[in-house]
């Protein structure tokens, strides 16, 4: 079934309800508003079938800005970024033997890390089809492909449950994070990367239809409290490049060609250089405190 999320949301912000909400951008037929209070920017003509339709096999080999130029040949690079964010939540709860969920699971190799470090029992959900099947068939990950459906899961099943990257790409956040509110165990941890807009380094393109929410530091702290979780741990997140993809993804933004040539020339004498980095990302640990109602 398509659905249409204009209508709800013009009246008011996404995020706190104000009426201060003014006309954004409008960028490939897809408009976005602005909230003058919290600063949410979000696109609000957009449907699930334009969503699934984006998410074929071209958006993981992509030369276009939005995607992945080659998500395999990064898999050295996916796996490391993944065992960081796997390290720093095992200092908070140790992940032996826990159930977790990556919700946008990509090609799994975050949960086949939680597998390898802790022996986790690991579950996905990815729209993609060509990732759902890459995850299920090359690394025998339990991937339902899709978007995360109440149906899918019983309540207080799972112990973490990751959105890594994977928040600013939903059609409705709140939908699933009420649904991950449910799946989650009484005291279950909810880990997230996404795009600050308030952050360290202030430069994110406006991409829909890839990106459809753009949060900042504070407005996701109303969001995640109003949906029955508390901030354990907020900080601007670090992430490994291949030196080569930096420069070409450098190139991408500022649309300078030269940049794609020092990319060129890195690729091929230090193809494996890579550097850890700060990102205009940020990373929460959030933790499920109160059950709340699937929207
Ligand atoms: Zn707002």
């Amino acid at each position: 079934m398509m659905t249409n999320i204009q209508a709800p949301y013009k009246e008011e912000c996404y995020i706190c309800g104000s009426t201060k909400i003014e006309f954004y951008k409008k960028i490939k037929g897809f408009s976005l508003l602005k909230c003058k209070k919290c600063n949410l920017k979000w696109v609000v003509n957009i449907t699930e079938k334009e969503i699934i339709e984006f998410y074929d096999q071209n958006y993981f080999y992509s030369n276009s800005k939005m995607g992945y130029a080659d998500y395999l040949a990064d898999e050295k690079n996916h796996r490391r970024n993944a065992k960081s964010i796997l390290h720093s939540v095992n200092k908070i709860k140790d992940l032996t033997k826990l159930k977790v969920l990556d919700v946008g699971c990509a090609m799994g190799f975050l949960l086949d890390e939680a597998r390898r470090f802790k022996a986790c029992d690991v579950y996905g959900v990815e729209v993609s089809n060509y990732a759902y099947a890459y995850a299920k068939s090359s690394l025998e990950i339990d991937v339902i492909h899709g978007e995360l459906d109440s149906s899918h899961f019983a309540s207080e099943f799972f112990d973490v449950v990751f959105l890594i990257g994977t928040i600013e790409h939903l059609l409705s956040p709140k939908k699933t994070l009420a649904i991950i509110n449910r799946v989650l165990k009484s005291d279950g941890l909810l880990v997230i990367t996404t795009i600050d807009t308030s952050g360290l380094f202030r430069l994110y393109s406006i991409k829909p239809p890839e990106h459809l929410f753009y949060f900042n530091h504070n407005n996701i702290v109303i969001l995640l409290t109003k949906l029955g979780f508390k901030i354990i741990k907020i900080k601007p997140y670090f992430v490994s490049y291949y030196l080569h993809d930096l420069f070409h993804r450098l190139s991408e933004f500022f649309s300078f060609s030269f940049l794609e040539f020092v990319s060129g020339v890195i690729k091929r004498k230090m193809p494996n250089f890579y550097v850890k980095i700060p990102t205009n990302e940020m990373i929460l640990i959030v933790k499920k405190i109160e059950e709340v109602e699937d929207l």
